[in-house]
Formats: structure tokens, sequence, C-alpha cells
């Protein structure tokens, strides 16, 4: 018999994968189940699927019998790669099962903003009528939107905003030039140039040591104060403090987030008291249809693991 840990909750379509082999056990516990518990829990577990619950070094080694962490999504910083290396233990992503539904979520964000949603909503409830004459809202139609990363989720964004008549310009240094020609792009190569035309901000970045605080107070400096910034990447990819500073000051219009440096968000942290900015908790891919695709290649991902097929596509480089 071969044992899944499942941390967390997962859709009944994605467990009925793993229910109906009759060689697999099936093990549950909740998000954010403490590092004590999983490691008491793990010896002869021989795949994780996780959402966002640390998987840490001391898990992973007392995981004795661990063939695979599978991620139910496509970010992996609440998981000690260098522990699974040393292991030798492959890591599994969804790749693009939430690509589209992020990226619609960026053009909820994009809309919204641009069309002052909570504003507008506000004031035809309050009666406050001619605020209609305000023409606070804009068009997205000849807007400059630059996607810092243009993986799975920027490239989604990029059609979508190229469909409302927006120029694409995309700041992703680590893809060669030819690989942006099928897409209604134009690549970057200076951050702070691109930072500098652009009137929306979308970011795409995984959070990596070179990844954090890439968007700053060097970027706010550039940017006009009409733009908008919008993050469904990972907290901590766009500085908070100099965020909330940027905000206050006038140096940026307003922003989209959907993901923060600590979350669950404070209701006393400053973003939440900021009438220019919209928040989400960390909901850019959970739509009931994108969960239930995401959960249904992550126990897909924990069974190829076990049989000894994994998709190789799926697997993070971990050399
Ligand atoms: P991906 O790996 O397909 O794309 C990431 C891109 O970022 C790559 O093209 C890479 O070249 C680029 N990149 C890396 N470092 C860079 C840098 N310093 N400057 C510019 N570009 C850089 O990943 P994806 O599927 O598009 O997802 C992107 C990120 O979005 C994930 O890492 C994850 O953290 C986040 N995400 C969030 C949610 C959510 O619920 N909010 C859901 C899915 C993904």
């Amino acid at each position: 018999m071969q044992k899944v840990l499942i941390a967390g909750s997962i859709q009944q379509p994605a467990l009925d994968i793993l229910s109906q082999r009759s060689d697999i056990t099936i093990d549950c516990c909740p998000d954010q189940t403490s590092e004590e518990e999983l490691i008491d829990r793990v010896a002869d577990v021989n795949a994780i699927l996780v959402g966002t619950t640390p998987i840490t070094e001391r898990i992973i080694d007392a995981s004795r019998a661990l063939k695979v962490v599978s991620r139910r999504g496509v970010g992996y910083d609440n998981i000690d790669l260098s522990a699974l290396r040393r292991r030798k233990i492959p890591l599994t992503i969804v790749g693009s099962a939430n690509a589209s539904t992020v990226a619609e979520h960026t053009l909820f964000f994009m809309l919204a903003l641009a069309k002052q949603a909570i504003a507008y909503d506000r004031a035809t409830r309050t009666g406050n009528w001619r605020f209609r004459d305000s023409l606070l809202a804009s068009d997205l139609l000849g807007k400059t939107l630059l996607l810092v990363g243009f993986g799975r989720i920027g490239r989604e964004v990029s059609v979508r905003a190229a469909a409302f008549g927006m120029r694409v310009m995309v700041y992703d240094p680590l893809i060669p030039g030819p690989a942006f020609g099928e897409f209604p792009v134009e690549p970057v190569k200076d951050l702070l140039h691109g930072l500098a035309i652009c009137d929306f901000l979308s970011v795409h970045v995984p959070l990596t040591p070179e990844t954090v605080g890439l968007i700053g107070a060097k970027a706010f400096v550039v940017m006009k104060p009409t733009a908008f910034v919008i993050s469904t990447a990972r907290g901590g990819v766009v500085d908070e403090d100099e965020l909330v500073n940027a905000l206050r000051m006038g140096l940026i219009r307003g922003a989209g987030l959907d993901v923060f440096k600590h979350e669950p968000l404070s209701p006393d942290h400053p973003l939440a008291s900021l009438e220019n900015v919209m928040l989400s908790p960390h909901t850019a891919a959970l739509t009931l249809e994108c969960a239930r695709r995401m959960d249904a290649v992550a126990a897909q991902n924990c069974l190829d693991a076990i049989d000894g097929k994994l998709d190789p596509a799926l697997v993070v480089p971990n050399d």
C-alpha cells in the first residue's frame, strides 16, 4: 500500500482520483497543520499533497518513504527546495491549470480600478448620483500594460489585455527574445523604462531572493502618478511599505492586491484603510472550476510519482 497525506482540503473529483485506487490509503490534515504534528504523521507517507502549509526540512527528513511533494498550485515558496534536492525527491506543480483564472483576476482588478468600481457602487447606494460627473473612470483602450514576468500567467494576461486594445510590454530577462514572437507584446530590457511609461503594472514572477522587493521605492519614483499596480504573484515582490508610501503620497494612483507579505492580512494593516486600493484574500486562483482543475492535477501527480511516470513538465527543476 502507498500512503498520500493531504494537507488542506481538496475537491471531491480529485479525492476520487486517489480513492479509486485500491493500493492507495489517504490521510488528511487541515491546512497550516503545525510542523510538529506533520513530523509525527509523515514517517510512512509516500506523497504529500499540499496547499499553503509550509513543508520544512524537518518534515521532509522525517518522511522516510517520501516519493513526491505535490503542490496544488504553481508557486512553491512554502516548500524547502534544498531539503528535497538533498533527498532527490521531486516537487510537482499544476502547470497551466490556474493560469487563465489568475489572468481573469488580473483583468478584474484592472477593470475595477479603471472603472472606479468601489467608489461608483458606494456613490450609487448612498444617493450621491452626481458623482457620475467626476469622470474618475478611465478606459483600458490605448493604455500601456507592463507585465513583469511572462510565464504561464503573464502570457494569458497579455492576450486578454490586447483584446481590450491595450499596448502590452513585457519585462522578463529570463525569456529568450524569439519566445515573445507569438504574443501581442513588446519586450523591454530596462525595467525602469517600462515602469516609467506604463499605465498599469502587473506582476507575475515567483517569489525568490532575486524578486523580493523587485517593485519598490525606485519603481514608484519613476511611475506615472496615474498608474495602477497589480499583484497576484506573491507578497514581498512588491515592497508593501514602499507601496503604502507611494499610494499615500500620490506617486501612483491605485493598486489591486491579491497577495501579501503576511497572510492573512491584518485588518490593522495600512493597506486595509487606503481608499485607492482593491484587495482580495489570495483568491486569484480560487474559482470552483480552477480549484477542481488544480486538485485533479495535484492528485494525478501523486499517483504518477508513485507509479514512476511523472510528467517532467510538471516537475520543478531543482538541481
Ligand atoms: P511561471 O514560472 O510560468 O512564470 C514566471 C515567469 O517569471 C517566468 O517566465 C520567469 O522567467 C519570470 N521571472 C523570474 N524571475 C524574474 C525576474 N527577476 N524578473 C522578471 N521575470 C522573472 O509562473 P506562473 O504560472 O506564470 O506564475 C507566476 C507566479 O504567480 C507564481 O510563481 C506564483 O507565485 C504566483 N501565483 C499566484 C496565484 C494566486 O493565487 N494569487 C496563483 C498562481 C500563481
